[in-house]
This record gives structure tokens, C-alpha cells and sequence, in this order.
């Protein structure tokens, strides 16, 4: 079915908001979107601002599909979710695990000016935080060629005592299928996943043993269970750094998936600093629970995020065109 069975103008109330961020995050000092309210509860609309009208429809199609009914029957209750290792020293590395109470870390790899070194004890810390029973994940966000790749990706699985999987290690579908011909470690495809045709092309090509998928860029919750059906790889949902609103769609793809062998990438919403919702989406003991419908915005909260006028008719305007686009 078409998730966009609502129209705009038969929605209950549209807010934009305007968070700051903790620290930088693909070059956004600030997240910002709108809140839309249908029948079915709070959806959320905050496609990247670099992001076109066309790249944006998806975005729109999965608030909508929040607003106008249920999300699909959950089958598990709580997700576990990873916490994030920033590429920071060793010592950081160990009290951000040490303190997240997740059994599984992600640690980013590969940073710009920092050298090989700098990464495996890094990998090192993060296995004695974690002790032998938690599982560590790399993530190069694209930044090495198949030649680095895998010797990289070797000696950081003598470090880590046996990795999870590498994330996206080099740019192209083609070097994540040659690198995975050459380790024994799983690959799993984060940037080369974000249209609904993505997941497919890259377990079509042997690319990737894990496919990172977000509902928000597929289309939402329904239309992000098919890709996952349709390419056969294990899932691991992320999120795109929304509000609670949002988060909870992605809970909601995580909690319906019918396999979940690994944490997600939930955990993001201490990347913000303040939230819509009173009852916020923190990690508790390393989960998340599935909520089965979106959390309701807190009145004081929405108003306090509210941003100037100029930044509101932005949004209510890209917002109507997404629309019209959405439903040319
Ligand atoms: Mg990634």
C-alpha cells in the first residue's frame, strides 16, 4: 500500500523544530524538522538540509505512514543498541564504554590526520571495557581503498579479540566486494544503503555480509521490512539522528524485523541536546524498548524548540513541495 494515504491538509498539526547538537555531526551544528500529527499519533519530517526535494520524499512518505496508521505487529520488545566510540585515545575510548552500559561498541576508525596506530588501541581499549563477551564493530565511514582495507581490517581483528563486522571500509559497492573476498571478518554496506533499490544491489554483488538500513531514507517502517526481505542480508537499523518522534519509527522497523542478530545504532538521541518529548529515548542498560505508537510531543518542550519564523516558513515550505512531489 501507499504509506502517503493522509493529506497534508487532513493532518491535526504541523510544528517545526529546531534542536542544537552536542557536537557536530556531518557538518550540522543544528537538527531541524517538522512534527506532523495524523489519526495514528506523531510523525517526523527532517530529511538532511543537503538533501533535495526528490531525496527528501521518502523522508515524508515515512512521517506519514506514522500519522496515518499502526506500525506492523512488533515481534520482540526491547533493542539492544550499540554505543558509540568517537576517534578519540584509548583511555577516552575505555570510559565512554565503561559508562554506556551497551554490550556492543561501534568504534570509528580511519579518522582523517590520525595514524593506523591510533585506531588499534583504540580497538584495544574498547575490547578491555567490554571484556571478552561484548562485540565491537569498525566503522571507516568510506575512508580507505581495498589495499588499506584489508590489512587494516586484519590487524584491528587481532585487536579487538574477533570483530563483529567493518563498516563500510572503502566507497563503492565493487572495493566492499573485493575486501570482502580477502578478510574473514563480515562487511556490512552503511553508505552504500540509501534508496529503497540499495540493499539488493549490494547482497546482488556479494558486497556486504550486513545491510545498515534506516525506515526514514526507505520510506518507513512497511516499505523498509520489504528491502530488508527482499536483499536477505541481517539488518541492523540506524537511526538519522531524529527526535524521539522519529526514533521511535526506526524502534518500530527494529522491533518487526523477523531476524535481529546484532544491536542497532539507535542509541542517538544524547547526540541531541534536547528532545520534543518529555519521556526521552535513552538507553537503559544498553536497549531501547518498541514503543507500538509514536510518543506524543510535550506542548512546553515543542514550544521551547521552536525556531524564528524565517526558519519556519523554510521548512512549511520545502514540506509542501515534498508533498506535491510526492504525490506527482
Ligand atoms: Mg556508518
Amino acid at each position: 500500500m501507499d504509506p502517503a494515504t493522509i493529506e497534508l491538509a487532513e493532518l491535526d498539526a504541523v510544528r517545526v523544530y529546531a534542536l542544537p547538537m552536542r557536537n557536530k555531526f556531518r557538518g550540522v551544528t543544528v537538527r531541524r524538522g517538522v512534527l506532523l500529527s495524523g489519526p495514528a499519533g506523531w510523525g517526523e519530517f527532517c530529511p538532511f538540509e543537503d538533501y533535495d526535494d526528490a531525496q527528501a520524499v521518502p523522508w515524508l512518505k515515512a512521517a506519514l505512514e506514522a500519522c496515518s496508521e499502526p506500525w506492523p505487529e512488533p515481534v520482540r520488545t526491547s533493542i539492544p543498541v550499540n554505543c558509540t566510540v568517537p576517534a578519540v585515545g584509548a583511555d577516552k575510548a575505555y570510559a565512554i564504554v565503561a559508562a554506556s552500559g551497551c554490550r556492543t561498541a561501534k568504534v570509528k576508525v580511519a579518522e582523517p590526520g590520525q595514524d593506523p596506530g591510533e585506531d588499534v588501541e583504540r580497538v584495544a581499549a574498547v575490547r578491555d571495557a567490554l571484556g571478552p563477551g561484548g562485540a565491537i564493530r569498525v566503522d571507516a565511514n568510506a575512508a580507505w581503498d581495498v589495499d588499506a582495507a584489508v590489512p587494516r581490517i586484519r590487524e584491528l581483528d587481532r585487536a579487538a579479540g574477533g570483530l563483529e563486522y567493518a563498516e563500510q571500509p572503502c566507497p563503492s559497492v565493487e572495493e566492499l566486494a573485493a575486501v570482502r573476498r580477502q578478510v574473514d571478518v563480515r562487511i556490512a554496506a552503511d553508505e552504500s544503503i540509501r534508496r529503497a533499490e540499495d540493499p539488493l544491489r549490494v547482497a546482488v554483488a556479494g558486497a556486504a555480509d550486513v545491510a545498515i538500513i534506516k525506515a526514514t531514507p526507505l520510506g518507513g517502517v512497511r516499505q523498509a521490512l520489504r528491502v530488508a526481505e527482499a536483499c536477505g542480508l541481517p539488518c541492523v537499523v540506524s537511526s538519522a539522528v531524529e527526535t524521539s518522534i522519529g526514533l521511535a519509527a526506526q524502534l518500530a522497523l527494529a522491533g518487526a524485523l523477523p531476524e535481529l542478530p546484532f544491536a542497532c545504532g539507535l542509541g542517538t538521541m544524547a547526540l541531541l541536546d534536547g528532545d520534543v518529548v518529555a519521556d526521552s529515548l535513552l538507553p537503559v542498560d544498553g536497549h531501547l524498548p518498541v514503543l507500538r505508537r509514536p510518543p506524543e510531543p510535550d506542548p512546553a518542550l515543542v514550544a521551547a524548540a521552536t525556531p524564528t519564523a524565517d526558519v519556519q516558513h523554510y521548512w512549511l515550505e520545502r514540506l509542501a513541495r515534498v508533498n506535491a512531489l510526492t504525490r506527482a
